[in-house]
């Protein structure tokens, strides 16, 4: 059994507006941090609130550990959430902004203490707790917050967006703060919203990723689930390949030459590709795309091994590694290709971007992607 079920679950804001949430199945295991990501506006506050009780669910089941809550009040569905807006009592400090859930639901002063105490070693707030909110910084804010939910012993624990108003380097490391929490607080299951691929990649056990599609049908429905290194090498659609990695995956238009149980031969600007992709089911001749991600395409002198001939247009340089932009034709998508910080290509070079076999994903005319045939981590 899992902790949460969405069984079909679909939400419609008001009547006569689109869906909002399409028809979603979506199960999280006990313990589980899933991460729901996607555009902006594609309906993941919208999921997350239903969880917490704080959305009407329109059509559709929604089951904790096997009990439909679809009715429940939220302060009985053992869920906390901690959302963008740190929501603190200003005129509280930092201990009473923290108990003040369990005062409201009665618990023993001693009690309540032990656990305002116990969360505040756990997030670094103990020097803080006498302070006022105006008294602290972004991110000692939002560790409050976050203690707020802790001292409620939920089974599940919610994020919206909690790390939007921090800069970059809070960012990063409240990251791994809400990590080691998840680690330190074993069986509680997280489920995490974002529109940052970076923080999904980097937090999920699962990844739920949304689509906004152009299609009324496709918005508010679930793109595909999976671990971040599944929706990273084995994305089903376009959608997904092009929202998961940065930089993108480039694309390159091309027609199917011929397919095999192994490998699929396509012919992308003049030239013929392999790829090692199950293709059997389009016919030859039938339009397709090629992606590659930057990451996993290599240069070479042009000429050198099968590859698409361009000239350089820029180079990018991030010290670690860097961003080559290759012209590769007219019609064509600039290519971007990463290579090693230590590069020194001059703008207006030839040169080929090598297409290795194993590296390559393939995508039919709807943008649904061909499987992969090659060993891949999962
Ligand atoms: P996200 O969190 O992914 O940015 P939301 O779940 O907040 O997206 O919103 C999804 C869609 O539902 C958006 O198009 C938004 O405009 C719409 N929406 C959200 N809340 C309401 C509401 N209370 N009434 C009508 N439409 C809403
Ligand atoms: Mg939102």
């Amino acid at each position: 059994m899992s902790r949460i079920d969405f069984k079909q679950v679909s939400k419609r804001y008001a009547p006569g507006l689109p869906l909002t949430i399409n028809n979603a199945n979506i199960q999280i295991d006990t313990g589980e941090f899933c991460v729901f990501v996607g555009p902006s506006g594609c309906g993941k506050s919208t999921l997350l609130r239903m969880v917490a009780g704080l959305e009407d669910i329109t059509a559709g089941d929604l089951l904790i550990e096997g009990q439909r809550v679809n009715d429940l009040p939220p302060a009985k569905r053992g869920v906390a959430m901690v959302f963008q807006s740190y929501a603190l009592y200003p005129h509280m400090t930092v201990a009473e902004n923290m108990a003040f859930g369990l005062r409201v639901l009665g618990s023993n002063k001693a009690e309540i203490d032990q656990k305002v105490k116990a969360a505040a070693e756990i997030l670094q707030l103990t020097p803080l707790l006498d302070r006022l909110p105006k008294a602290l910084s972004g991110g000692q804010r939002q560790r409050v917050a976050i203690g707020r939910a802790i001292v409620k012993e939920p089974r599940v624990f919610l994020f919206d967006e909690p790390l939007s108003n921090l800069d970059a380097a809070l960012r990063a490391q409240t990251r791994l703060e809400i990590a080691k929490l998840h680690h330190d607080l074993g069986s509680a299951s997280m489920i995490y919203v974002t529109h940052d691929q970076v923080e999904a990649m980097t937090l999920a056990d699962k990844i739920v990723l949304l689509h906004t599609g152009k299609l009324i049908e496709e918005r508010g429905s679930v793109a595909q689930i999976g671990s971040p290194m599944a929706l990273y090498h084995r994305p089903g659609s376009l959608f997904v390949a092009e929202f998961i990695g940065s930089p993108k995956m480039n694309l390159l238009p091309g027609t199917l030459r011929s397919a095999e149980a192994g490998h699929a031969v396509i012919d992308v600007g003049g030239q013929q590709v392999t790829a090692a992709v199950d293709a059997r089911h389009l016919a030859a001749g039938a339009s397709v795309q090629i992606g590659v991600r930057p990451e996993h395409l290599f240069v070479a002198d042009e000429g050198a091994g099968s590859g698409v001939a361009g000239s350089l247009l820029h180079m990018e340089r991030l010290g670690d590694s860097s961003l080559l932009y290759v012209n590769v034709g007219a019609g064509l998508p600039t290519m971007t290709v990463k290579v090693e910080g230590s590069a020194s290509n001059p703008v207006g070079q030839r040169l080929t971007s090598r297409l290795l076999p194993d590296q390559l994903h393939l995508f039919d005319a709807q943008g649904m992607a061909c499987t992969r045939t090659v060993d891949l981590p999962t």
